[in-house]
């Protein structure tokens, strides 16, 4: 038996609770949730009022911070950290790789007679300066330029992240160019925020309502990972390499009984979940919702929805939470899309909506006309966007990882539709219809301010094929990669949504010349007009049908299948006007992105291929000519005491190494290329390379199924996956 499923046996046989740090029991959750937060109450509690209330403007209204303020703000934050046991503070940031990125700083500075002080000032909690050379830029930055600040994002609040050997003083930053230029995916999302708000108050107006709090957008980010154990893990390179399996032959049970979703969950995977929800809970993520995913080995943790640019900063800390907590239990979090072939994939479900605390969710139908046609206006905003700019949206969610999942009938499919149910589509289509038929017309509906009936919503009605499914106060977007940064989608939508806020307004105030009484004509013509035009973007049937692939093409909606196609929707000509209008994105921001996208897809088919290459030939192939070495003694053998023998074995395994062989050269071959752009390059990898892996793996999977367990390098599907 090979040396990985031993130990992993014991593992799972010998597992004992882990006694955590912190008891449930001892401390109560509520008093957990938070503790780590530099949060409201910490603040109100050690900054002067006058300060406090500064900093509150800022937060909550976006006023510019005064840097007086600054100063008094880091004297707290350092004293309430070291209270806390921090010894450093780190500036975080999220960098275009989509991972976290931390500079750790010691407080300690000496005092010139030997000892040491402990020193935090305003400067140093506004703005840090790490060397920016190694992380990608896209030509944003030259070389000998490399300098590239972080600047404290005071809307996500600082932290404590604890460890058992030191603590350390969290801040969220955005990270920037010595030019401005944003460098991270943190400041784009900012800067969209401000623009959805603009555009959105425009709207509120029109409608009477003047709100005192900014509108934002709120996300709810359902996490898909997986768990194996570690023994696991390390006995297979292409795990802790690539993050995915590049061979695996099927296991002969996979999740076709069903009896994972919502199972009840291991032993062990539940240790760990409520170890991941405790430190979860230290620095403030309000996590909700655990359970057993789809395929086995799979699992979601969901939290609460946030305001977006919180719910990116505490879904990075989830993904980092996981991964470091399945350490402590001798388990490795996969948060690959497509960890293993033939099972489902990973994703995360990105629930999205917009609105502040006193508005609610500005998709929520609400009880009155009144709301319900301000409910239309802003519904029929997102179908206008989501047609206009699909193919953007679709950009967002392009990798290689993501390449295995969308479009693979078990997540949403490559071309981007908005599911709205039967009967939010019958409102808008009567809506539609209403002006061209005869108003006395029973059925036709007007969006009177005043007239419009209670909207019937069912949002039990789920269609899981639609990328874009509206779910009763929501839109969930459904395309997202479960490793990816669920800023960029968001960017992308409060952008554009943006956009169609702000030709709605004009539009109205075109119509209505700002007086109060056209208001309800000028809306039913508005979404009538908007229905005429976007409607083809609606799609309530079975997005994983042939027949959808085609309807689509004929209504002109555009169907990326990978990276490649997907990512030059990034810089074009509309998509750079889009950004640029607004001042979300500059175009050289947006060619920096598309071209680091590339080269990110690129240089992940690359290593697959190179440890594909490496992978069969150092390991698969050894195995199985020991195998069929052993089938031939025994030939020899057989012969040697007078029997003719013929071993069908061997001349089964012998042509599968055969074939084995001739893919990887083949592969190899194929590798030794020189393109002659990014995108060519990558082009090239999609439709050439990955496929010559694919071979590859399909003689390895057939070896794998007839050599001597005994002989097989890698750990199997059935172990990793049922082992737990
Ligand atoms: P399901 O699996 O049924 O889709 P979950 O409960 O797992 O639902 O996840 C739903 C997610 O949507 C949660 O994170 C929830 O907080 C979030 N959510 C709920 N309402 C909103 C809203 N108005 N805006 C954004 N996210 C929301
Ligand atoms: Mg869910």
């Amino acid at each position: 038996m090979n040396q990985g499923r031993m130990n992993a046996i014991a593992a799972v046989n010998n597992f004992k609770p882990i006694s955590a740090p912190l008891s449930f029991a001892e401390t109560r959750a509520t008093d957990i949730f938070g503790s780590n937060v530099f949060n409201d109450k910490v603040m109100k509690a050690m900054l002067p009022k006058e300060v406090y209330k500064s900093l509150k403007r800022t937060i909550e209204k976006g006023e510019k911070l005064d840097p007086t303020v600054a100063t008094i703000v880091a004297q707290a934050m350092k004293d309430w950290a070291i209270s806390k046991g921090a010894t450093h503070f780190c500036h975080v940031f999220y960098p275009l790789t989509g991972l976290t990125a931390e500079k750790h700083d010691s407080f300690l500075v000496p005092d010139g007679k030997g000892g040491a002080l402990a020193e935090f000032d305003g400067k140093m909690l506004i703005q840090g300066e790490p060397d920016a050379s190694s992380f990608p830029s896209g030509g944003l930055r030259t070389t000998f330029e490399a300098r590239g600040y972080t600047a404290w994002d005071v809307t996500s609040p600082a932290y404590i992240l604890e460890n058992p050997n030191g603590t350390v003083l969290c801040i969220p930053t955005a990270f920037v160019s010595w030019t401005g230029e944003a460098l991270d995916k943190k400041t784009p999302l900012l800067r969209s925020l401000q623009v959805l708000n603009t555009q959105a108050q425009r709207v509120l107006k029109l409608f009477g309502k003047k709100v005192e709090a900014p509108v934002t957008c709120f996300a709810g980010p359902e996490q898909e990972y997986f768990l194996i154990d570690r023994n696991f893990y390390y006995a297979r390179p292409d795990l802790y390499l690539a993050g995915r399996t590049l061979f695996g032959a099927k296991s002969p049970k996979g999740q076709e009984f069903e009896d994972q979703y919502f199972g009840a969950i291991p032993r062990r995977v539940l240790a760990f979940m409520m170890e991941v929800e405790r430190e979860l809970f230290k620095v403030g993520v309000p996590v909700k919702t655990r359970h057993n995913e789809v395929a086995p080995a799979q699992y979601e943790i969901a939290p609460i929805f946030e305001q977006g640019n919180i719910a990116t900063d505490h879904n990075q800390i989830i993904m980092h939470t996981l991964r470091s907590v399945a350490r402590r239990y001798g388990m490795a979090c996969l948060l690959h899309e497509k960890p293993f072939a033939g099972i489902n994939g990973s994703g995360k479900h990105l629930n999205y909506s917009i609105g502040n605390s006193e508005l609610g969710s500005l998709f929520d139908p609400g009880e009155t006309p009144h709301a319900n046609a301000m409910f239309l206006v802003f519904c029929a905003a997102m179908i206008r966007a989501c047609h206009k700019y699909g193919g953007l949206l679709r950009a967002t969610v392009a990798a290689a990882g993501n390449d295995h999942r969308l479009g693979a009938n078990e997540a949403p499919p490559a071309i981007m539709s908005i599911y709205l149910g039967e009967m939010l589509t019958d409102v808008f289509e009567q809506i539609k219809n209403g002006g061209a038929k005869s108003s006395k017309k029973k059925d036709a509906m007007h969006v009177g301010v005043d007239t419009l009936p209670p909207l019937p919503m069912d949002p039990g009605d789920r269609n899981r094929t639609s990328p874009i499914a509206f779910t009763g106060n929501r839109f969930e977007f459904r395309a997202v990669g479960s490793s990816m940064s669920i800023a960029g989608s968001q960017v992308a939508l409060n952008t554009m949504l943006a956009e169609s806020l702000d030709y709605i307004a004009t539009e109205i105030e075109k119509k209505t010349g700002g007086k109060k009484a056209g208001l309800n004509q000028a809306v039913t013509e508005i979404i009538q007009d908007i229905m005429k035009k976007h409607e083809a973007i609606i799609f309530n049937g079975n997005g994983y049908s042939e027949e959808w692939h085609k309807e689509a093409k004929k209504r002109g909606l555009p169907n990326h299948p990978n990276t490649p196609a997907a990512l030059p929707e990034l810089t074009k000509a509309e998509v750079i006007e889009l950004f640029e209008k607004y001042g979300v994105l500059s175009g050289r921001e947006l060619h920096s992105r598309q071209e680091i996208y590339t080269e990110f897809y690129s240089r992940t088919i690359k290593t697959e291929a190179a440890l594909t290459v490496k992978i069969a030939r150092t390991m698969i192939l050894p195995g199985a000519i020991r195998y069929q070495s052993d089938l031939a003694a025994t030939c020899a053998n057989m012969k040697a005491i007078g029997k003719e023998y013929r071993s069908i074995a061997l001349d089964d395994v012998t042509a599968k190494l055969r074939g084995l062989q001739d893919a990887i050269l083949d592969l190899e071959k194929l590798c030794a290329h020189e393109a002659k752009d990014a995108l060519a390059e990558a082009k090239y990898l999609c439709d050439k390379v990955l496929p010559a892996m694919n071979e590859v793996r399909r003689w390895a999977d057939e070896l794998e199924q007839v050599v001597n367990d005994d002989y097989w390098p890698l750990p199997s599907y059935m172990e990793m996956c049922f082992i737990k």
